[in-house]
């Protein structure tokens, strides 16, 4: 019998800026027979996250620093192929932390059961019914705290969360204006989701772009970009402005330090609340925000894309799609 082989992207350096190919490395080597406890999952689909590229730096965030010379950590969904624990059984879908590579073993922890639903795309499971969609839910409703009439800013609007975001901001009854990095995308904010308004921050000017847009100034902003960015929004916010700090895309290929935002002071002169987040802070609730999300897909309330590059080798060209903003909704590989 052949051996099987898996094939694997090491982290091989340190990134300097946006990644590079040599920051990887392309192993193979044979699976390993399973021990009393754990399981084989085939993966089929990865995950390309921003917040990919904070976990290959040396200093540890959220979760430790990936070593040099391991398997790039990344969500993934796969398939149980062999399972030696009780919990998983062959057939099952599952997704995780299972890593850039074909095949994962792992005891189980931290894994989740996807459920059985023909109807349901697997990539929805690493977008709008994954951590995407609670990142949105939980990010805007919790920690934002948007109410009818109120005047709601997405920046990163036409990503993966931030056009959920605004969509769900129409939802709550909010004036919605988004910001995002090319007409076509703005057009889809307005013309496809809803929008009230978008702002191309590539060619306008965006602190006169959100005078224009937002005349009763900003009572709530979803923040994923940060710099001059959140300078220009934290010049218009309202007394009482909640602001829900989910990313700062901009500074995370900063090789050297980023300097702080300059209009901080309009937090005292507004008494205005700037708050981070994170999307594993809100796991044991993710089935309230399932329900949401699900019932509002089936009104044709939300609306979600997909960008599906084909092909593991491909992973370490296709993150820096996350960081040029060439990925066209959530991004994902075939493997
Ligand atoms: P995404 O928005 O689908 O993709 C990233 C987008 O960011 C790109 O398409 C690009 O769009 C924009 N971008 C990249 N560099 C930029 C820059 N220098 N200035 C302005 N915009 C830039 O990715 P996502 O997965 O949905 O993540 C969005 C944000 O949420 C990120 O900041 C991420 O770190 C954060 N996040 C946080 C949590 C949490 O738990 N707190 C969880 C998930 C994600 P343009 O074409 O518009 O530039």
């Amino acid at each position: 019998m052949t051996e099987r082989m898996n094939r694997q992207w090491r982290l091989a350096a340190r990134p300097i800026g946006t990644f590079k190919d040599s920051d990887f490395q392309w192993t193979q080597e044979p699976v390993p027979a399973l021990k009393e406890g754990e399981l084989l999952v085939h993966n089929q689909y990865l995950s390309l996250d921003p917040t990919n590229r904070g976990w290959a730096n040396e200093v540890d965030t959220y979760l430790p620093a990936v070593k040099l010379g391991d398997v790039m950590r990344g969500g993934a969904i796969g398939v149980v192929e062999e399972s030696r624990n009780p919990s998983f059984k062959a057939g099952d879908h599952v997704s995780g932390l299972l890593g850039w590579q074909e095949y994962a073993i792992t005891d189980g922890t931290g894994l989740g059961k996807l459920p059985d639903n023909p109807a349901i795309p697997l990539t929805a499971y690493l977008g709008l019914f994954g951590h995407i969609g609670l990142t949105a839910y939980y990010g805007l409703l919790d920690v934002g705290q948007p109410k009818a009439g109120e005047t709601l800013v997405v920046t990163g609007a036409a990503g993966a969360v931030g056009s959920l975001v605004g969509q769900i901001g129409k939802i709550v009854g909010c004036r919605v204006v988004g910001i995002a990095g090319s007409d076509e995308k703005c057009r889809w904010l307005t013309e496809d989701l809803g929008f009230d308004a978008a702002i191309n921050y590539k060619r306008e000017n965006v602190l006169e772009a959100l005078k224009r847009e937002c005349p009763n100034g900003i009572d709530v902003n979803f923040e994923n970009v940060g710099g001059v960015i959140l300078d220009s929004v934290l010049a218009l916010i309202n007394v009482g402005a909640r602001i829900s700090l989910c990313g700062l895309i901009s500074q995370y290929n900063a090789a050297e330090r980023v300097p702080g935002p300059y209009n901080l002071a309009m937090l005292i002169v507004r008494r205005a609340r700037i708050q981070g987040f994170l999307v594993s802070d809100y796991m044991n609730r993710a089935g309230e925000a399932m329900t949401a999300l699900g019932r509002w897909l089936m009104e044709g309330k939300i609306k979600y894309r997909v960008d599906v590059v084909e092909g593991l080798e491909q992973a370490p060209r296709a993150v820096n799609k996350l960081f040029d903003g060439s990925n066209q909704g959530k991004l994902v590989v075939k493997i």
